[in-house]
């Protein structure tokens, strides 16, 4: 089944504006070197018009509960191995 929104509206963080704002997700497909084929959400910044990345809450660490693991750059890919 093909989704072409699949998520409500959620938030983005512009680099260059510091700012976070929400918008309607725009589905992006990019080749990670690591993991491959992985797709992402992505907007227009509202004052710049750059393409920004979801805005990802800061998780609190837990100590040395799980091992370090590389991810992509957005680390919510569906070839991350956190999501699994
Ligand atoms: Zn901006």
């Amino acid at each position: 089944m093909f989704i072409s929104r699949f998520f409500e509206m959620i938030k983005f963080v512009c680099k260059d504006c510091n700012k976070i704002f929400e918008a309607d997700p725009i589905k992006k497909e990019y080749f990670d070197p690591i993991f491959g084929p992985c797709s992402k959400a992505v907007a227009k910044c509202p004052d710049c018009n750059m393409e920004c990345n979801e805005y990802i809450k800061p998780k609190p660490q837990k100590a040395s509960s799980q091992p370090a693991m590389p991810s992509c750059s957005t680390g919510s890919c569906n070839n991350c191995p956190s999501m699994n």
